[in-house]
């Protein structure tokens, strides 16, 4: 007997899986500089690998979520940062998000047959190259209280860490530095990234930066481009000594890490209110011969059964 919509609200079986301190918040002392540092650890296994993609997308959507994860650790109050990519490629759609608490979670939709002309022509392609052109959008979603703000532009350079650096460029007010690394390792795929951020100076005064402002954003930057992808994804180095080996000169502060976790919000109730809604002849096409019909969550790749008949519909 399926069980009725409103007596079903679990979660469906995915991982409840937390990885403490998977976001480092830091800053340089007397400096304009704030940064974060996100290694998702085991938790870049677990989301990625619900997912058959190819490798090379693999790669962006683990990049994609380490830094909607860096970027929600800035979030004030309850919300989400969600990351939106809509191209011409053959990646068609990424999303991820990442809520104030450090739930992650992603899709990619992929058009497989232009996905297979790619790789067979260009076996590593870059971010670019599987989403085309396009638009990048970056929400945050604050709940009904709080304006939705979001900032959109067009897809501009090779990765997306280079398209990131380009949003915060051309739509927001400060500089970013942004590296995202994703790859599969000994332990499996790590994904991590490490965004600095160019906070303006006391009074928050956007008017006058003084020259040395300047160079201590320089420098840092530089020293961040010297931090390289095995370091970042490497699960034997800690933070850190890691963020110690970067910064140790430039008066690191180090705040409170923050966790990061299995994010889908999927439930079996709200897909049975998404069916709800379909007229009639569209659930007699999505049944299968055994009488069900099968919702598949994109973002965390979970079945859903619902037998065709207990699905009440709207009025025709
Ligand atoms: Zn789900």
């Amino acid at each position: 007997m399926e069980k009725p919509a409103f007596l079903d609200r679990d979660r469906p079986d995915v991982p409840d899986l937390v990885v403490p301190g998977g976001v480092t918040p830091f800053y340089l002392a007397g400096r304009p500089v704030r940064g974060r540092l996100v290694r998702l650890g085991v938790l870049a296994d677990t989301l990625l690998t619900r997912h058959d993609h190819p490798a090379p997308v693999t790669r962006l959507a683990g990049k994609a979520l380490a830094l909607v994860a860096a970027l929600a650790s800035a979030l004030k109050f309850q919300g989400s940062f969600s990351l939106q990519m809509k191209g011409d490629g053959p990646v068609s759609m990424l999303v991820a998000d990442c809520t104030n608490t450090g739930a992650l979670r992603f899709y990619a939709r992929t058009d497989d047959e232009a996905l297979a002309a790619l790789l067979e022509e260009t076996p590593k392609p870059t971010d670019r190259e599987l989403l085309g052109n396009g638009y990048m959008a970056l929400t945050v979603d604050q709940g009904p209280e709080m304006d939705r703000h979001q900032g959109i532009v067009e897809i501009a350079g090779d990765d997306l860490s280079a398209m990131a650096m380009h949003y915060f460029a051309s739509s927001e007010q400060h500089a970013c530095w942004i590296m995202l690394a994703c790859q599969m390792t000994d332990a499996g795929w790590r994904a991590g990234g490490l965004v600095l951020e160019r906070i303006a100076g006391e009074g928050g005064s956007h008017v006058v930066e003084d020259e040395a402002a300047e160079a201590s954003w320089e420098t840092a930057t530089i020293l961040a481009g010297t931090l390289s992808t095995k370091e970042l994804l490497d699960d034997s180095l800690p933070t850190l000594q890691l963020l110690h080996r970067l910064f140790h000169e430039e008066d690191l502060h180090v705040s409170q890490p923050r966790a990061l976790a299995f994010g889908c919000r999927c439930s079996r109730a709200r897909l049975a209110n998404v069916l709800e809604t379909f007229p009639q002849d569209d659930l007699d096409h999505m049944c299968q011969d055994d009488g069900n019909i099968v919702m598949t969550c994109e973002f965390c790749n979970v079945d859903f059964r619902f037998a065709r008949k207990n699905i009440a519909t709207q009025a025709q």
